[in-house]
């Protein structure tokens, strides 16, 4: 769906020049691009830590196995500790709660906003409470959906009356801001993924913790490499885990062209929404640029509902126009084989999160995409909805 070759070459001569570095020094493993890339981004970020890791799915599980071991004293979660997170969401996200001991707890959307309704939070909380705190719930995973923030008040509010911690999963949310701080700054820990297709992606996997806990960054820096400070003495369940030196040289090059990028993925989702805003076929809420509080969509996706079951129609004919869309995602975590036998029993239908996996459709947004492709792209779903509505008005 989109042509990671056009950023290749639009920064070509850093990303060759930082390769050919690493073919100099041969420091494959905790070579010096990986210190530069956690302080960089560490300082982009405010926070006092970041930890380079081998993908986003290991920095969601090694965040949640250090705050086990900081918060339990144990090297895993009890089953009948509840993480609550959102049903529409990478698989990865509920998997690192399953892998890290606990449960998932699934709450549902805000259909505005296509991210967890910390409403529902609250509600589940309260009603599960009993006097007796939070009941099992320990922490809260909030997905950066597409790019756009979680209303991170409301979920810090939440997590301080309960006491929780908070994960934010910012695999998709690069350079996003709530009330002008980055994602991955306001939470207890926040995840990244540098993924090939992910806001600042790599050329293969990777992935990074920012945290401003000193104990739980120790941790996790043991735990990515074998679960000790001395791997002949390991003294915690570790793992492999590490970012390789040539992916950290490769994000490095890449991180001083993501402010101005995330830019371009603006400019491109404000030309779709001014195209397609009155097509009455679709739903833009959750397309909409966000910047009332402070606030900072990035667009790792730009995706729009599609009212009417059409949505599977729509993208049939724009791929018979050339142009490829996406479905993220299709199934709700809570209908998938896994989560099924492992997720606490839903509290109530995330039905938001069902209608969503029903309609949504993500447009391409690459933000090297000329402006000519963006409008052509808008035509096309234009010329569907004057179709659907002649044969079904
Ligand atoms: C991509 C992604 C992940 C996992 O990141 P990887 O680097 O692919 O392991 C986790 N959560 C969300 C929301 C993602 O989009």
């Amino acid at each position: 769906m989109l042509s990671l070759r056009l950023e290749y070459e639009y920064m070509k001569d850093e990303i060759d020049s930082a390769i050919r570095r690493c073919l100099e020094h041969q420091h494959w493993i905790f070579g010096p691009e990986v210190g530069q890339l956690e302080d960089t981004i560490s300082s982009y970020l405010g926070v006092k830590h970041c930890i380079g890791v081998s993908s986003g799915t290991e920095a969601l599980v090694l965040s949640l196995r250090a705050l086990s071991i900081k918060t339990k004293g144990k090297e895993y979660f009890d089953r009948s500790d509840g993480i609550i997170t959102t049903p529409l969401t990478f698989t990865a996200t509920a998997d690192a709660i399953l892998r890290a001991g606990a449960t998932p707890v699934f709450i549902d959307i805000d259909p505005d906003t296509y991210n967890i309704d910390p409403v529902k939070i609250r509600e589940y909380l309260n009603s599960h409470d009993g006097g007796s705190a939070s009941g099992n719930v320990v922490g809260i995973i909030p997905v950066h959906l597409y790019g756009r923030p979680c209303d991170m008040d409301e979920i810090m509010g939440i997590a301080q009356t309960y006491n929780l911690f908070v994960v934010e999963d910012a695999a998709q949310a690069f350079g996003g801001m709530w009330d002008n701080k980055k994602l991955g700054s306001l939470g207890t820990c926040g995840a990244f993924s540098f993924f090939p297709s992910k806001n600042l992606g790599g050329f293969g996997d990777g992935g990074m913790v920012s945290t401003n806990d000193d104990e739980i960054a120790d941790i996790i820096r043991m735990l990515l490499k074998h679960g000790g400070t001395d791997k002949y003495n390991a003294k915690h369940i570790g793992y492999n885990a590490r970012i390789d030196t040539l992916q950290a040289a490769v994000v490095l090059a890449k991180f001083k062209y993501i402010d101005t990028l995330n830019e371009k993925r603006r400019a491109i989702a404000q030309l779709y929404n001014a195209a397609l805003y009155d097509l009455s076929c679709l739903t833009l809420s959750a397309a909409k640029l966000s910047a009332e509080n402070g606030d900072y969509h990035v667009y790792n996706q730009y995706t729009i509902m599609v009212k009417d079951g059409k949505r599977d129609q729509l993208q049939a004919y724009l791929k018979k126009n050339n142009i490829s869309s996406m479905v993220y995602y299709p199934r709700p975590l809570h209908r998938m084989e896994v989560f099924k036998n492992f997720a606490a029993e839903a509290f109530s239908i995330p039905i938001h999160a069902e209608d969503a996996c029903d309609s949504v459709l993500s447009l391409p947004i690459e933000p090297l995409q000329r402006q000519e492709d963006t409008l052509y792209i808008a035509e096309q779903a234009r010329k569907f909805d004057t179709y659907i509505s002649t044969i079904n008005p």
